[in-house]
């Protein structure tokens, strides 16, 4: 071909691709999905940022960075786990010593005037700032960049004990309270300190938390301790009086239910057995459920100031949430996820959808709920009534869950569920995919495989983008590239 039919060709190609109809243009929604990843600032410094922005293009098409900024947990943070194998890129070492959390950007101080949490600079890194690095080469490549900051702390950081939640017994928790006026205002500034002072793109926030109820009934994949459960604090106390709920009888309420569980834990049955006994205890106390529905509901008011504040700076920024694995298992924190009631303040919502932590993370919750309240129900038999009713198909039994992890159709399911639930809002639907996230020795990994077909099943079932979770330092190659090999069999399809 010479060159002047191969320009001819160029431009009849452009032209049919702008005809209705035509292949390439009625379907711009297969090459536009937002395809993200999740990356801590470790990754650029040890990596470099031009390296790790051209790996993530090549191998998976990335067009979003989704960076941590801003944490003390490992989950998003930090090179790989210790305990677990370092992938085939990075540093081939743990930073078990070197890793702290914090911020990974300056902290600009004039945003913190008002609040008592004010030394938050991670020390891991010295000087260097993600966002001031990342930004310019993500630019360079087209790729946007969005803040991702989650709700988790140190116990002791200078001044976090004002902010910190109660638990049941009495004790300062090592989470903070939405309800704390200096903690509500901390994540708003963090989030305008960001917005003013970076060229980025949006903001993601996430806490990986529930209420009072989930928690002392161990309804979740983390086995809590009914004592630690939040929050009590004068905060919470006040509001719930504002709203003619009695904190007192909540409170009692949750130590009634605090020592049928203590008990339930060590094999003894309540008389009328333990799901009647806690229907009687929420009958008697139904305090118990207007607090963790006031939790919730202080949980939706933080992520709506997150919202107007970053809006107000620039209504620009996309702004969305992170939403819990738990919502695969705990069918009460389920029903807290009101996807169209949170629309009206999500630009885009990441729901978890991690399919092969899955299989241990469900064992373990119903292992959990399984010794409290619904003791009576050998778990076999409980694991399939949390299949019924969270509507997936078919699952691995108990004793295989954790070596299978969940399917493909578990994310497809999970997908279509969650389009359905934001019908008709503007809100867009990112899938949260699981990379490699650790699991325990000898339990299920993730595979090319196995990462291709999730992949495909979110894109099939018309999520509007996913990301690639939880972090690219725990992630190998090989699956990663898988993702990208499914966008190709997607977008050619
Ligand atoms: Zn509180």
């Amino acid at each position: 071909m010479n060159r002047r039919s191969f320009l001819q060709n160029v431009a009849g190609s452009l032209a049919a691709a702008s005809l209705p109809g035509v292949h390439a243009a009625a379907e711009p929604e297969k090459q536009e999905k937002m395809i993200g990843i999740q990356v801590g600032a470790v990754s650029f410094a040890d990596e470099g940022v031009a390296p790790v922005l051209d790996e993530f293009q090549k191998s998976a098409s990335i067009n979003t960075l989704f960076v941590a900024t801003f944490t003390y947990g490992r989950g998003i943070a930090g090179r790989q786990v210790p305990g677990q194998p370092l992938p085939d890129h990075g540093s081939q070492k743990y930073d078990s010593d070197t890793f702290f959390g914090g911020s990974y950007t300056n902290i600009n101080a004039k945003y913190y005037a008002n609040t008592a949490f004010k030394d938050f600079r991670a020390p891991d890194l010295g000087a260097f700032d993600v966002l001031e690095q990342v930004i310019p080469e993500a630019k360079k490549r087209g790729m946007k960049t969005i803040c991702w900051y989650e709700d988790v702390f140190h116990r002791n950081l200078p001044n976090i004990e004002k902010l910190q939640e109660v638990e049941l017994s009495g004790n300062k928790a090592g989470t903070l309270c939405f309800n704390n006026p200096d903690y509500l205002s901390w994540l708003q500034e963090i989030a305008e300190d960001w917005s003013r002072s970076y060229e980025i793109d949006g903001i993601m926030w996430g806490s990986e938390r529930q209420g009072a109820l989930s928690n002392v009934l161990g309804a979740s994949h983390g086995h809590p301790q009914p004592s630690t459960a939040t929050c009590f604090c004068e905060f919470c106390y006040a509001k719930a009086r504002r709203q003619g709920i009695n904190p007192e009888r909540a409170k009692q309420g949750f130590l009634a239910l605090e020592k049928f569980v203590e008990a339930s834990r060590k094999g003894v049955r309540p008389v009328d057995g333990s799901y009647v006994e806690l229907w009687r205890l929420m009958l008697r106390y139904p305090e118990m459920l207007a607090w963790e529905n006031l939790w919730t509901s202080s949980l939706r008011e933080a992520q709506k100031a997150i919202y107007d504040r970053v809006k107000s700076v620039n209504p620009k920024l996309g702004v969305g949430w992170h939403i819990w694995h738990n919502n695969s298992f705990n069918p009460i924190y389920r029903a807290e996820q009101d996807l169209a009631e949170m629309a009206p303040y999500s630009d885009f919502l990441k729901v978890v959808m991690y399919q092969n932590c899955a299989g241990e993370r469900m064992t373990d919750y119903v292992n959990s709920v399984g010794s409290t309240y619904f003791s009576d129900v050998p778990k076999q038999e409980l694991l399939e009534f949390h299949y019924r009713v969270l509507d997936y198909g078919k699952e691995a039994g108990l004793k295989d869950l954790p070596t299978a992890g969940f399917s493909a159709d578990y994310v497809y399911r999970e997908t279509k569920r969650a389009k359905e639930a934001l019908k008709d809002q503007k809100t867009k639907l990112w899938p949260g995919i699981d990379i490699d996230i650790p699991t325990a020795a000898g339990n299920s990994k993730c595979t090319p495989d196995g990462t291709k077909a999730v992949v495909l099943a979110a894109l099939r079932g018309e999520a509007d983008g996913v990301i690639l979770s939880r972090k690219y330092s725990e992630m190998k190659l090989e699956n990663l590239r898988a993702a990208g090999t499914a966008l190709k069999e997607f977008r050619s399809a």
